[in-house]
Parts: C-alpha cells; sequence; structure tokens
C-alpha cells in the first residue's frame, strides 16, 4: 500500500484530518463542501476557473463506491475511503478547460452628471473539458495582465 492510498482502516489522527475527509463519516459532505467553498474562493482570487460542480459530482461518485463496497463487505471488514483535498488541483488545472469566449464588461456610471457606459472589466467564459461544464470568470481591467499571463503560461505548456 503506498502513501496515496485512499483507504484507511483506523480513525485518522488530527493531523491527517487536515488534510482530507474520511468519506463516509458524519458530516463528511459538510467538511467537504466547506473546503470546496475555500478553495474555490482561492481561485477566484487569483482569477483561476475552477470546476466546482466536477468535484461534487466525483466526491457523491466516492460516496456511492464506498457505500457499495461497505454493502458487498462482510461486516468485519472495514470499509473506508478518503478525500484527499489535494486532488481539489485538477479541478482547477488549466489544462482542464478550454477558453471559448471573452467579452468586456460594461457597467454606467456617472461621469460629469453623465451616464456613460463603461468597459470596466473582462468576463472570460470557459469550458471544463471533462463535463462540458461552462464557468465564467470576470477579471477587474487592472488585473487583466494576470489573466492574460495564466492564459499565455497554459499555451506554452501545449506547445
Ligand atoms: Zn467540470
Amino acid at each position: 500500500m503506498t502513501e496515496d492510498s485512499i483507504s484507511i482502516f483506523r480513525p485518522a489522527t488530527a493531523d491527517e484530518k487536515a488534510n482530507f475527509v474520511e468519506i463516509g463519516k458524519k458530516n463528511s459532505l459538510d467538511i467537504f463542501l466547506g473546503k470546496l467553498a475555500n478553495t474555490q474562493q482561492e481561485y477566484q482570487r487569483e482569477y483561476k476557473p475552477f470546476c466546482t460542480h466536477c468535484a461534487r459530482v466525483d466526491f457523491e461518485k466516492k460516496i456511492r463506491d464506498v457505500a457499495a463496497e461497505y454493502n458487498s463487505s462482510n461486516p468485519d471488514v472495514g470499509v473506508s475511503g478518503v478525500f484527499k483535498f489535494e486532488e481539489f488541483k485538477k479541478y482547477g488545472d488549466m489544462t482542464r478547460f478550454e477558453l471559448v469566449d471573452t467579452k468586456d464588461t460594461r457597467e454606467e456610471k456617472l461621469v460629469d452628471r453623465i451616464r456613460n457606459v463603461v468597459i470596466i472589466g473582462k468576463e472570460y467564459t470557459f469550458k471544463c473539458k471533462v463535463r462540458g461544464c461552462g464557468l465564467t470568470v470576470f477579471v477587474p481591467n487592472e488585473d487583466l495582465p494576470k489573466m492574460e499571463a495564466l492564459l499565455n503560461k497554459d499555451t506554452k505548456k501545449k506547445e
């Protein structure tokens, strides 16, 4: 059994619990969703797309897998599974996404008492290649270089 094994057959220590959630344990979905929301916010701050939909679907699938394993095993066999929070990385991996659209974000502003439409930033629409989930990231004007850097890095990776 390797270190990355997802099966544990003993209660996790507090240290370990900071890094994963035990599937099927009481509140495991709540713990997962809380950590998911935090992770999404971290990505959002950096304007990185993050597919929460896939993360949730995969987690629910894991719960079903663990439950099925539990139901088909001898009750004396401790069936357990864990979701490691580092697995969240793959839901925010730029290679997971395809940029499908960009458009200016406009806002009405009062300039010298005249109503003006100004461009305040850009919306980047991505498609998650795994399940086709669509997600949009808004980037204000001042942070557009950050997004461009992110997209260029991704292009370079492909070459
Ligand atoms: Zn997805």
